[in-house]
């Protein structure tokens, strides 16, 4: 981690004294170590504010939708931030030239509230960027055998009664504080249809149809989308497994479509593209 924090530093400086790029998104200290915060660089010398360890596991890729058109922006990316870049990038959200991206290989990630090791259970297994200019260390072995869906096992096992029961329950915890949208890179919508006054979709205070309301759209509208970062539940101040929910439709949208979300920069998102022989099961 250490070596990854040097050469972010050294890209970072490089980059802005060559001005390649205008705007650097890093890991910068937050209130201690087992807290950093999203840091946006603009000057060569505030490079040595970078940090990089295993808490540094928000999504940087969530700041891109953030600068005018033709802004050069480098960004630090872990695996699953990748996969946002390459999302923001089908999307036509960012231009992939007016990106650096540094790529950044990394296992043992910790969850800052916890301490406890991220893995396939909230998040994808993948430990390499699938996109990158600029590799801030080797290449790792990828874990083999793990499915990022297994955890699924027990919410798949449920009667649909049951299910039901299991999310209005979560659901009806939920405060509507919007931590899970802000944290998500894919939520860039500039006005959420849950914010709306005219029409207004769906009551702003915490009730369970509303919540209902709120989730199900949130949930759909990242179906195909959705990149698996787990930063949205790791963001959740009432511990609800938003992931478990993500995950269950990305697994229905790479079955039924033979493609998981922001692996490469040239396929269409699913949601947009058409074939012929596409699984009808969507409809039903
Ligand atoms: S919905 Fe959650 S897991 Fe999916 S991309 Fe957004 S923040 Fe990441
Ligand atoms: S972060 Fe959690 S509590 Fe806040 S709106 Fe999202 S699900 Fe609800």
């Amino acid at each position: 981690m250490i070596q990854i924090e040097k050469r972010l530093r050294e890209e970072a400086k490089r980059l802005l004294e060559t001005k390649e790029a205008a705007v650097v998104l890093a890991f910068g200290r937050g209130f201690d170590e087992e807290h950093p915060m999203p840091l946006i660089l603009r000057k060569p010398s505030d490079a040595e504010k970078i940090v990089f360890n295993e808490y540094c596991t928000f999504n940087m890729a969530r700041h891109l939708t953030e600068f005018p058109p033709g802004t050069k922006i480098a960004v630090a990316v872990k695996a699953a931030d990748s996969r946002a870049v390459t999302v923001l990038i089908q999307e036509g959200k960012v231009k992939r030239e007016d990106l650096i991206i540094l790529g950044i290989p990394v296992a043992g990630m910790k969850d800052f509230r916890s301490g406890t090791a991220i893995d396939a259970t909230t998040t994808g297994p993948a430990v390499n960027p699938v996109l990158y200019d600029i590799l801030l260390a080797d290449l790792l072995p990828e874990p083999k055998d793990v499915s990022p869906y297994d955890v699924l096992a027990e919410i798949e096992a449920m009667s649909p009664d049951d299910r039901w029961g299991f999310w209005s329950a979560e659901f009806s915890r939920c405060i509507r504080c919007y931590a899970c949208r802000k944290a998500c890179p894919l939520c860039y919508c500039e006005t959420c249809f849950v914010d709306q006054a005219k029409p207004r979709w769906s009551e702003k205070s915490p009730s369970a149809s509303s919540n209902m309301m709120f989730h199900l759209t949130r949930f759909y509208h990242l179906a195909g989308r959705c990149i698996d970062c787990g930063s949205c539940s790791r963001a959740c101040p009432m511990d609800i497994p938003l992931y478990l929910f993500h995950k269950k439709v990305s697994k229905e949208c790479e079955e039924m479509f033979d493609q998981a979300a922001g692996m490469c920069v040239d396929a269409k998102p699913v949601m947009v593209d058409f074939k012929v022989e596409d699984s009808d099961d969507i409809l039903l």
